[in-house]
């Protein structure tokens, strides 16, 4: 096996046996990487590499199905310690790792995936507020539905054709099925509550960079919290696999 090296980040770390870890860990070119680091535990040469929330430079084997090859060295590159000091962004942060645990794939590259990761540690390390680190993690998820084929129709009610700044004042029907939303005329009796606000301000992220869509977001913890709970029950709609009473961090948001 030719040995290789990308930047990874820890999704997950388990210990086996006494001294090893075995690392499920986001790469840039390689997917979801599964590798057995031996001796890791306390080690000196990986140090603090195999953190949850730690970008490094790693080297590993790996069989064709991505799975059980060895990680032998990690170089940390970056520390997102903003994260795993506040138990809201550890939170947030390791229901984050669930969800890319989920939707990326062994042996199959997506570069997008690991950059969109990466920003999200980077804006969930930096945030200052409750609503700015739920705001992150809504934008994700906005990004996900489109990256898996399920882009959020939010621009316009899905019934009538009315733009979503026509009604910021009101109250919309948010449709996880179609992921889109009805204004109050054409009223879907299938449909959560929410607000025009956070469908602007999530329709405002889907084509900007996070760290841009950050700097318009003016909807309060309420409504970013129902927003969270319907991007949530729209990811797990469509795609197989995702199921929301098997996301263990889901327990510590509330
Ligand atoms: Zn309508």
């Amino acid at each position: 096996m030719v040995k290789q090296f990308d930047r990874g980040i820890p999704l997950k770390v388990i210990a086996y046996e006494d001294r090893h870890k075995i690392v499920t860990a986001l790469t840039e070119n390689y997917g979801l990487v599964s590798a057995m680091a031996k001796n890791s535990v306390q080690s000196k040469r990986f140090g603090s590499a195999l953190g949850l929330f730690v970008a490094s430079k790693m080297g590993f084997t790996q069989t064709e199905n991505g799975e059980w090859g060895h990680l032998s060295e990690a170089e940390v590159q970056k520390t997102f310690s903003g994260i795993s000091g506040d138990f809201e962004k550890l939170s947030y942060g390791s229901f984050l790792n669930e969800i890319f645990l989920k939707i990326a794939q062994p042996g199959v590259p997506a570069p997008e995936l690991f950059k969109l990761y990466v920003n999200a540690l980077h804006e969930l390390d930096q945030a200052k507020t409750p609503e700015i680190v739920l705001a992150v993690v809504c934008i994700v998820l906005t990004k996900i539905l489109g990256w898996s084929g399920h882009k959020p129709n939010f621009k316009t009610c899905m019934a009538c054709d009315q733009s979503i700044q026509g009604i910021l004042g009101a109250k919309v029907t948010l449709d996880f099925n179609r992921v889109c939303w009805v204004c109050p005329e054409c009223s879907d009796p299938i449909g959560l509550t929410g607000s025009p606000l956070f469908v602007f301000e999530m329709d405002f992220a889907s084509a900007q960079p996070i760290k841009n869509s950050l700097v318009i977001i003016k909807s309060d913890l309420e409504s970013l919290k129902s927003g969270f709970h319907f991007l949530l029950r729209s990811l797990c709609y469509h795609l197989p696999g995702l199921d929301v009473n098997q996301l263990q961090s889901l327990r510590f948001i509330q």
